[in-house]
């Protein structure tokens, strides 16, 4: 294979070559069966069994996974939902979804996850209808202390897995420790479609129950509307396919991103804040931080390096929306967080020429 010139930020050539010759789509076609199919079925089936649930229900994305998960344990209008800000507005767009108010929790300056100490205040002083925790990057947040809250405040949790497929604390996956676990199959994602997806996965039969009705128009069968709020919210039987063929070689990939990550941080860390990359988390994006953020970023450019930033503006910052949160943390990481490019079957060779040029931008500083 001949190395392209300029290094993209993400590419899948690689995860989606095996699908190629993989008759998957054309047997969705013949089937003559297109929306929650045996595909559909199974694909839940085993994505379940994956991360230890009893249940998991499929709907059309991670935003309505999070929409879903909030009506299913009960948020309504005007209610108070717990979640960080700095997590690209998915939870919050969720969140003003349902009609409730965010109500921002900052985030610890190491793990760039929610705050337990932060949480725990918040808490003490609101009635929350539901937190949502961020496994943000690919990095397990302190899911333990968190539950723990959540539980002693009779709050349900909500965890967004949408950067964290596979991710694993203890002998758990992420996903399996709050009330429902949400995850998102865009094309960028550990595990991803070609096209929009997305899961929501519980123990909780009457949850389960309630997702399935809710991504169905509310029905309980047809065509009787059982259930208020609900929409129209299914992953079609091509994705599905297209997921269970990758879904046994997730852990690999997610192996593959963490090795590129390990070699960045052991090459990057006397010049950048690292994160530390343990064999449990999954390096969804590989994020530094530095005070020289835009500099790098605009030299990486010039060098046909691709990088992005996740996330430049804070929630609690968006025009369309009014905040008058405070999150010291929050506000740090979007001035001076920049995303690598970070990918399975990143060529080796391209890894190195994004360190070389950072170790070099420095030395020239
Ligand atoms: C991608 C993402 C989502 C939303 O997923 P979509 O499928 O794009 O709606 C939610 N939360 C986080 C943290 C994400 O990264």
């Amino acid at each position: 294979m001949k190395l392209a010139k300029n290094i993209p930020f993400f590419d899948v050539s690689t995860t989606n070559e095996a699908l190629l010759t993989q008759k998957c789509v054309s047997n969705v076609c013949k089937r003559n069966w297109y929306i929650l199919g045996e595909e559909v079925s199974n694909f839940e089936t085993e994505f379940g069994a994956y991360n230890g649930a009893l249940h998991c229900v499929s709907v059309a994305n991670g935003t309505d996974a999070l929409t879903l998960a909030l009506k299913a344990v009960g948020a309504r209008q005007s209610d108070k939902v717990v979640l960080v800000a700095n997590a690209g507005f998915y939870g919050s767009t969720a969140v003003h979804a349902v009609g409730a108010e965010p109500v921002y929790c900052d985030v610890s300056h190491v793990s760039r996850n929610m705050d337990p100490t932060e949480l725990g205040k918040i808490l003490e002083n609101i009635q929350a209808a539901a937190v949502i925790v961020t496994h943000l990057y690919g990095q397990a947040s302190d899911i333990e202390s968190i539950v723990a809250l959540c539980t002693a405040n009779n709050v349900p949790l909500i965890e967004d897995c949408a950067q964290s497929h596979g991710a694993i604390v203890g002998d758990k996956r992420v996903g399996s420790f709050g009330s429902v676990g949400c995850f998102s199959f865009y094309p960028t994602k550990n595990l991803g479609g070609i096209g929009d997806g997305g899961a929501v996965i519980t123990n909780d039969d009457t949850v389960a129950q309630k997702l399935r009705q809710l991504r169905q128009y509310g029905w309980d069968g047809k065509y009787n509307v059982a259930v208020h709020g609900g929409q129209n919210s299914r992953l079609d039987e091509i994705q599905a396919a297209i997921l269970r063929k990758k879904l046994p070689r997730l852990d690999t990939w997610n192996q593959e991103r963490r090795h590129v990550a390990q070699t960045y941080t052991s090459a990057l860390s006397p010049l950048v804040v690292c994160p530390t990359v343990t064999d449990e988390s999954v390096a969804h994006l590989y994020v530094i931080q530095t005070e020289h953020r835009d500099g790098l970023k605009a030299s990486l450019a010039s060098a046909g390096i691709a990088t992005d930033i996740h996330y430049p503006i804070p929630d609690h910052h968006q025009p369309a929306y009014s905040s008058s949160a405070v999150l010291p943390h929050t506000e740090e990481l979007a001035k001076s967080c920049l995303s690598l490019p970070c990918y399975p079957g990143m060529p080796v060779e391209h890894v190195e020429r994004v360190i070389d040029h950072i170790r070099e931008y420095f030395s020239n500083l």
